[in-house]
């Protein structure tokens, strides 16, 4: 299966998708060591415009909903004065899970772009393997 979506990125992944995508995996490696934080990072690009990033923040903020995406969503939904990002598009260092697909969807974002699926981020996790290496893994869902 990974060697059928590696395939098939090149043909979907444009120069700013890659450009926002390293933003947004940079996000997640800037607070790999960082002990109050998870390794993960988001941001959202409206109208082709940054408009918003988080990183995870559930021990810092004791707050199971402060995931990387959801941070960068409401400061998205923060800067556009808006609870809508209908031209928005999500660019995640891993996959994002149900709570955060679901506000996704809550803002009507039409695209969601990531790095690694949320099996390779857990691996990556529990077994404390390196980071980079498996951000090579890119997917996109549109
Ligand atoms: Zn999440």
């Amino acid at each position: 299966m990974y060697d059928q979506v590696k395939q098939r990125v090149p043909e979907t992944l444009g120069d700013a998708d890659r450009h926002y995508l390293e933003m947004a995996m940079e996000l997640s490696r800037s607070y790999r060591d960082d002990q109050r934080r998870w390794p993960f990072g988001a941001i959202v690009v409206v109208a082709g415009t940054m408009a918003g990033q988080g990183v995870n923040q559930v021990v810092e903020l004791n707050d199971p909903t402060a995931h990387a995406e959801t941070m960068a969503l409401r400061a998205a939904c923060t800067t556009r004065r808006s609870h809508l990002l209908e031209d928005g598009v999500l660019y995640s260092s891993s996959e994002p899970c149900p709570m955060c697909l679901a506000a996704c969807c809550w803002a009507c974002i039409p695209r969601i772009v990531y790095a690694a699926t949320s099996l390779a981020a857990s691996f990556s996790w529990n077994c404390g393997s390196n980071w980079r290496s498996l951000m090579a893994l890119l997917f996109i869902w549109k």
